[in-house]
């Protein structure tokens, strides 16, 4: 890390952007990486209020994500929770956090230099970013590698930009193979996320009731759970309705239970899975167990293809009896789908993903009604 500032020194600012939904090791491990490997006096980690390319996606309010950042980086030298994209009206776009903080300088008067911090799947949308001509003008990029994704390759930016950027540093790692989704996926299923997150962290998630997917009962209007941040674009959930709120952001509000008992809208989903040829199908009754969920149906689909056409089978065979999802996580790439009914939660799986969480071991005190081989 550098010495501390003079008047004639130029502050070295990293500045790492992100839904942080939420924050976790392996974003910590970038900030670490970069502070020390680029020698940088300090790093913004920085919550977008409304993600422009996350648009219409559910996610924690940003206050809550804000306040899992400041949380982490508490006590860690060098690295900074930065509400600026919080403070500004608007969509989060990077470009306009980087004019802002390059006009601040390092907010003692001085000048400050700054590094977009980018891991390689990042840094490969971004030509599609707004103005990425200008961010390499405002910033220096550095690209932190990411475990499942190509390494990062300065040469697939085209030439117009490469002329522009005023340097891409590559960092040597770290590979740190978590990501946010799998945790919220985790907490949605009643998993321990230990070690994937700060503890402080974790204790955060739990007493704030976010990613849990609780039952529609449990499913306030307030500011807990997910909600959607783009009224323009709809959720999957068709029983959800948005309402405005004062900061502009729409609520979703909790979604009517629907008349027919859990286990019978269960057991139909587990007849529209097995007409899709999902393996191993199990229906879990958690009553008096959790409040994620009253019912679980856990199944199999051998390809990545097959787990889409189970997810897609299901909501239209639902859909023709007027039960909607009113979430659906995952997609057939990550190798598990979650199918969000309220009462009723499906789990779709590959058979290794099945195995790695093992849910059933997990719920093994909730009640087998039904399995199909
Ligand atoms: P999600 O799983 O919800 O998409 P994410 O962690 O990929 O979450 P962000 O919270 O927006 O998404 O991540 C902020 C930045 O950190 C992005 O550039 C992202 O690519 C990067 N990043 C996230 N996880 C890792 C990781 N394990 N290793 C390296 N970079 C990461």
């Amino acid at each position: 890390m550098g010495g501390p500032l003079t008047a004639t020194r130029t502050a070295r600012v990293g500045v790492l952007g992100g839904t942080f939904d939420p924050i976790h090791v392996g974003h910590l491990a970038v900030a670490r990486a970069a502070r020390d490997q680029l020698d940088l006096d300090e790093v913004l980690v920085i919550p977008a209020a409304r993600p422009p390319h996350k648009a219409g996606v559910a996610m924690a309010p940003a206050a809550d994500r804000m306040a899992m950042v400041e949380l982490a980086v508490a006590g860690e030298p060098g690295l900074r929770a930065s509400r600026i994209e919080l403070d500004r009206a608007g969509p989060s776009w990077t470009v306009d956090t980087l004019e802002a903080l390059d006009a601040a300088g390092d907010g003692g008067g001085g000048p400050a230099e700054l590094t977009l911090i980018l891991s390689a799947d990042a840094f490969a949308g971004l030509p599609s970013w707004r103005e990425p001509d200008r961010i390499l003008r405002l910033a220096h990029v550095a690209v932190a590698p990411r475990p499942g994704h190509d390494p990062p390759s300065p040469e697939a930016l085209p030439d117009e930009l490469r002329t522009l950027a005023r340097g891409i540093a590559l960092l040597d790692g770290p590979y740190v193979d978590v990501s946010a989704t799998d945790i919220r996926r985790r907490v949605a299923a009643g998993l321990p996320i230990d070690g994937l997150v700060p503890q402080a962290v974790a204790r955060y998630i739990e007493e704030h009731h976010l990613y849990r997917q609780p039952g529609p009962d449990e499913r306030p209007a307030s500011k807990r759970g997910h909600h959607v941040t783009d009224p323009a674009e709809p959720t999957t959930a068709a029983t959800t309705t948005e309402q405005p709120r004062r900061d502009g952001l729409p609520h979703r509000k909790a979604a009517p239970r629907s008349e027919r008992p859990p286990l019978e809208v269960a057991r139909r989903i587990v007849e529209l899975a097995e007409d899709k040829k999902a393996a191993d199908i199990v229906l879990l009754d958690l009553t008096g167990l959790t409040t994620l969920a009253d019912a679980f149906v856990i199944c199999s689909g051998g390809s990545e293809r097959q787990l889409a056409a189970i997810a897609d089978g299901v909501i239209e065979g639902m859909r023709d009896e007027k039960v909607r999802p009113i979430g659906r996580e995952g997609t057939a790439s990550s190798h598990w789908v979650l199918l969000d009914f309220g009462a009723v939660v499906v789990h779709i799986f590959t058979p290794p993903e099945r195995d790695y969480y093992s849910l059933e071991k997990h719920w093994s005190e909730a009640k087998t009604v039904l399995r199909v081989q």
